[in-house]
């Protein structure tokens, strides 16, 4: 249990009269605890990669490379460049999230469209990590009326959101691994999009803080693999301005599934 924090302040009035006024204020102290390890956060995300960059560079301007050498670093340095520019984007997306207006619940999207970009972008990441060899097996698949359905709210905070439960069901499930992407309706009138891999799998114990910034179970596989730390941070931000939620379950050695879930409210048949 945190200590709970008082601030005092003694004003004097009057003839040796005084008052002393007192506000708790652990939450605003939070608050602040909250941003200075972000702001850390973010410095150290930053600088991981500058390192790295500095010293192809000092190697580049002092060592006497061959063209084939020299290629090899500028394509080292181009990654780190492109994990600083996903870090980029993925902070100002959640800045953006936290700034903006709740979305227009008269704007819609359907689940259909929302699915199949997801579909070929899945494809794309999981080619591309694969460089040939095998890839996963990814099915979609879709109750052909559900498909039909529409998902009120922001189209691009939509599909950022199934976006990313997608792209790291690719990067955390090995070759030959599965991963199923479903659209049910739940007992309670939901609408259920689920993104379920046979991956390595999460212990219990991380799984309340698995959509915390800049976490991640093993830090090292997260970089490689081009994670941010922030992705599940955007999933559930979006799924808060959207009325619903994201569940998770997972066991190790068996998989993971990721689920957003959206209340009847926010979700329609087309009449
Ligand atoms: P990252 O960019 O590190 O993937 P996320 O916020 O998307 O950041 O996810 C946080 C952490 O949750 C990851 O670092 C990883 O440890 C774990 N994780 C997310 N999705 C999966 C998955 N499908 N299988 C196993 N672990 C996962």
């Amino acid at each position: 249990e945190r200590p709970v924090r008082i601030s005092v302040q003694r004003h004097r009035y009057g003839e040796g009269k005084q008052l002393l006024l007192t506000r708790d204020v652990t939450m605003l102290e939070q608050a602040e605890a909250m941003r200075r390890d972000f702001v850390a956060n973010v410095s150290h995300e930053i600088r991981t990669p500058l390192t790295v960059m500095s010293g192809f560079v000092e190697t580049l301007q002092t060592l006497p490379l061959s063209v084939e050498e020299q290629k090899r670093y500028l394509a080292l340095m181009a990654v780190q460049a492109i994990r600083m520019q996903g870090l980029v984007e993925d902070l100002l997306t959640l800045s953006r999230l936290e700034g903006s207006p709740i979305p227009n619940f008269s704007n819609t999207m359907r689940v259909s469209n929302l699915v199949q970009t997801c579909e070929s972008e899945a494809r794309g990441l999981s080619d591309a990590i694969a460089q040939g060899a095998a890839a996963q097996i990814i099915q979609f698949e879709m109750n052909p009326l559900l498909a039909q359905a529409s998902l009120m709210g922001d189209p691009r905070e939509l599909q950022s959101a199934l976006s990313n439960l997608v792209s790291n069901a690719v990067r955390y499930t090995p070759a030959g691994g599965h991963i199923y992407v479903n659209v049910d309706q739940g007992v309670d009138g939901s609408l259920l999009i689920s993104v379920r891999d046979t991956g390595a799998g999460i212990a219990a114990e991380h799984l309340p803080r698995l959509t915390e910034r800049f976490y991640r179970v093993d830090r090292s596989r997260s970089r490689e693999s081009g994670g941010t730390g922030l992705g599940l941070a955007i999933v559930k931000h979006v799924m808060q301005r959207h009325g619903g939620s994201l569940s998770i379950t997972s066991e190790v050695g068996q998989g993971s599934c990721f689920k957003l879930v959206f209340p009847s409210t926010r979700w329609r048949l087309p009449a």
